[in-house]
C-alpha cells in the first residue's frame, strides 16, 4: 500500500524555480517541496556566470535593452510580453536576493558588480554593456543556499531524494502525484489542489552535457505522457565552451572578464563571424563557429576543439573572478589557465523548449486553455521568454521571476481549486512499471541502451543537423524504445537507495524526450537560433515564425503551431 499525504500544493524540484515559488506560497497555504536529489544538490547550485539584470551599477544599461537583447538573441521566437516581464522584473529581483542574503560581488562603491554577458548590449547592439550581477563564478551556489535556507526557516514541508513518477488527473484537473522514496524504496501518494512542476532540463539525453546526472528531463516527460504538449522542443542550446572530451562547463563569464577563442592557427576567429562583440556572441553563433573552424580543418592538432586563451586575464584576476573554472582547468586537464589555454568544444547545455505555461505558470494545452490545477516554471517550462536560444544569465533570472510569478498565481487559483478525487488504484502503474524491471532478471543494463541514445543525439541531433541524420536518429530511438521494453533488467532489486531502478526510470524520460526533441526538429525546415538545418540554412520568418507544439499520440506524436507574441521588435535579420 502507498502512503498517502495530503497538501495544498504540491512544488516538484528543489533549484531555484521551485524554491523561489515555495517561498511565494508558504504560509497562506501548506506547501510541499519535493526533490529526486538532496535539494542543494538540485543544478541550479552549478551555475556560474551570472543573473542578468539592467542595474546600471557600471555603466548606462535599460531594461528596455535587455528585453531586446533577448528577443533578438532568441531568433525572435521569444514571446515578447514575456521577454518584457523578465528584463522588467530583473531589476527588483535581483535586490530581492540581495536583501535575502545572496553575497554578490560587489563594485567599488559598494553596489551590486556587473560584467560583461555574450549577447548582453547596449543601445540595440551597439557594443557589449556590463549586466551580469554574479557572485564570483558560483552565482547559482549562493542563490541556491540564501534561498533553501529560507526555505527551512520557513520550515516548508521538504521530501528529499523523492522521484516523481506520475502525475494523476481527474478529467482536466490535475489532483495529485505518484512518487517513490529512494531511501525505503516505497511509493508515496501527493493528494493536493495544485501541482508546481520545477524540474528542471534534460541534458542527458546527450553525450556530452554541462548538466548533472539527475538533468533527464522527468517533469517534461512525464507532463507529456499526462497529456499535455510540449512547446519548441527542437531548440537545444550548445554551450560553446565545454571542456573537450568532457563537457563540464567553462562559463560565459571567462569570455566577459576579456578571454578569446583562438583556432589551430593561434586567430582569433570570432572577429570573422561576429566582427561587433565578436567572443561575446550569443552561443548559437559560437557554437556554430567553432564547428565551422573544427570542419576546415583549425581545430587543435586537426581535432574537434578551440582553445579559449585566458593567459592575459593574469592570476590575479582568475583567482578573484574565475576562481572555480581555473581549478575545473586544473583538476580535469592539470593545466594551468594562468598559463595555458584551455581546449573547448560545444557542449549540451539548457533546453529551450518545454512544458508551455503563460506569463503566470499557469500550464497551456494544446487548445491554449489553461490546465486547471497544474503549473509549471524553470527550465521545464516555456514561457516563452528563451524562443530559439537562450543567452547566459537569463535563465536564473526566468528562475526567479517566473517561479515567483507562478506561485503569486497559485495563491489566486487555490480559492477556487478543493481537492478532486483521486482516481482509484492511483499507483497501479507505477507499481507495474517497477515491477516490470525488478523482475526481469537478464536482458540489457540501462547504461548500455542510455549510452548508444546519448551517442545517437550528439551525432544526429546536435549543433548541425539534417533531414537524413534526423531520420536515421529517429529510427534508432524507435529501436532503442523497443529494446528498453523488451529487455531492460536491473543489476540490483534491493529497496533502498535502488539507482540502478532509478537510472532504468529516468531512461524512459530520456527516451521519450529525444522523440519529441528529432520530430519537432525534422519537421522544422528552417534554421533558427539553436536548430540549424544544414539542408534548410535560411531563417523562414514566412513559414515558421511559430511555435512547435508536440502532443503524445498513438502510433506518433502529434504536431501543431501557435503564433509568436510580437509587441516591440519587428524581427530583423540577426547581426552581431
Ligand atoms: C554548469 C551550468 C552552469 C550554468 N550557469 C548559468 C548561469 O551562470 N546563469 C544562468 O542564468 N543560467 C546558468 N545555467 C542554467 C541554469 O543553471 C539552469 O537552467 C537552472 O538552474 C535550472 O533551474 P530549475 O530550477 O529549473 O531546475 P534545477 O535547478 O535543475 O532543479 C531541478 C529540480 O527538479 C528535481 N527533479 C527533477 N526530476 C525529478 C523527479 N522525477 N522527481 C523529483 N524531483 C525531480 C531535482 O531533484 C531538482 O531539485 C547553468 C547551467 C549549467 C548546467
Amino acid at each position: 500500500m502507498a502512503i498517502l499525504h495530503t497538501h495544498d500544493i504540491v512544488i516538484v524540484g528543489s533549484g531555484l524555480a521551485g524554491l523561489r515559488a515555495a517561498l511565494e506560497t508558504t504560509g497562506p497555504a501548506d506547501v510541499a517541496l519535493i526533490s529526486k536529489v538532496y535539494p542543494t544538490r538540485s543544478h541550479s547550485g552549478a551555475a556560474q556566470g551570472g543573473i542578468a539584470a539592467a542595474l546600471g551599477n557600471e555603466e548606462p544599461d535599460s531594461w528596455e535593452w535587455h528585453c531586446f537583447d533577448t528577443v533578438k538573441g532568441s531568433d525572435y521566437l521569444a514571446d515578447q510580453d514575456a521577454a518584457e516581464v523578465l528584463a522588467q522584473d530583473a531589476i527588483r529581483a535581483v535586490y530581492e536576493l540581495e536583501n535575502m542574503g545572496v553575497p554578490f560581488n560587489r563594485t567599488q562603491h559598494g553596489t551590486i558588480a556587473q560584467r560583461a554577458f555574450g549577447g548582453h548590449t547596449r543601445e540595440h547592439g551597439k557594443a557589449a554593456v556590463k549586466r551580469a550581477c554574479h557572485a564570483a563564478d558560483r552565482t547559482g551556489r549562493v542563490i541556491l543556499d540564501t534561498l533553501y535556507s529560507q526555505v527551512i526557516r520557513k520550515g516548508i514541508n521538504v521530501y528529499p531524494e523523492f522521484l516523481l513518477l506520475d502525475i494523476m488527473r481527474n478529467k482536466q484537473q490535475v489532483v495529485g502525484l505518484v512518487t517513490y522514496d529512494l531511501a525505503t524504496g516505497e511509493l508515496h501518494i501527493f493528494h493536493t489542489k495544485a501541482v508546481m512542476l520545477a524540474t528542471g532540463g534534460a541534458g542527458k539525453v546527450f553525450k556530452t552535457t554541462s548538466n548533472c546526472f539527475a538533468n533527464t528531463g522527468d517533469g517534461m516527460y512525464l507532463a507529456y505522457r499526462a497529456g499535455v504538449p510540449l512547446q519548441d522542443m527542437e531548440f537545444v542550446q550548445f554551450h560553446p565552451t565545454g571542456i573537450a572530451g568532457l563537457g563540464v562547463l567553462i562559463t560565459e563569464a571567462a569570455r566577459g572578464e576579456g578571454g578569446v577563442l583562438r583556432n589551430q592557427e593561434g586567430q582569433r576567429f570570432m572577429e570573422k563571424y561576429a566582427p561587433t562583440i565578436k567572443d561575446l556572441a550569443p552561443r548559437d553563433v559560437v557554437s556554430r563557429a567553432i564547428m565551422t573552424e573544427v570542419r576546415a580543418g583549425r581545430g587543435i592538432n586537426g581535432r574537434d576543439y578551440v582553445h579559449l586563451d585566458l593567459t592575459h586575464l593574469g592570476a590575479e584576476k582568475l583567482a578573484e573572478k574565475l576562481s572555480d573554472i581555473s581549478s575545473f582547468a586544473r583538476i580535469y586537464l592539470g593545466l594551468d589557465p594562468v598559463e595555458q589555454p584551455i581546449p573547448v568544444q560545444p557542449t549540451c547545455h539548457y533546453i529551450m523548449g518545454g512544458i508551455p505555461t503563460n506569463v503566470n505558470g499557469q500550464v497551456l494545452d494544446i487548445h491554449q486553455q489553461v490546465v486547471p490545477g497544474l503549473y509549471a516554471a524553470g527550465e521545464c517550462s516555456c514561457v516563452s521568454v528563451h524562443g530559439a536560444n537562450r543567452l547566459g544569465c537569463n535563465s536564473l533570472l526566468d528562475l526567479v521571476v517566473y517561479g515567483r510569478r507562478s506561485g503569486k498565481q497559485i495563491l489566486q487559483d487555490l480559492k477556487n481549486l478543493t481537492l478532486s478525487p483521486l482516481p482509484q488504484l492511483p499507483e497501479e502503474t507505477a507499481k507495474t512499471n517497477i515491477t516490470k524491471l525488478k523482475e526481469r532478471t537478464t536482458g540489457v543494463k540501462a547504461g548500455t541502451i542510455r549510452s548508444k541514445l546519448q551517442y545517437c543525439m550528439m551525432e544526429h541531433c546536435s549543433v548541425f543537423r539534417t533531414k537524413d541524420h534526423l531520420e536515421s536518429a529517429l529510427a534508432i530511438v524507435q529501436d532503442l524504445k523497443d529494446h528498453y521494453e523488451a529487455e531492460c533488467c536491473l543489476d540490483y532489486q534491493g529497496a533502498q537507495f535502488n539507482y540502478a531502478l532509478v537510472e532504468a526510470l529516468e531512461l524512459q524520460s530520456l527516451l521519450g524526450l529525444s522523440e519529441t526533441i528529432l520530430v519537432s526538429a525534422l519537421t522544422r525546415t528552417e534554421s533558427r537560433g539553436a536548430h540549424f538545418r544544414e539542408d534548410y540554412p535560411e531563417r523562414d520568418d514566412t513559414h515558421w515564425l511559430k511555435h512547435t507544439l508536440i502532443q503524445a499520440a498513438d502510433p506518433q506524436p502529434q504536431l501543431s503551431y501557435k503564433p509568436v507574441t510580437i509587441t516591440r521588435f519587428k524581427p530583423k535579420p540577426r547581426v552581431y
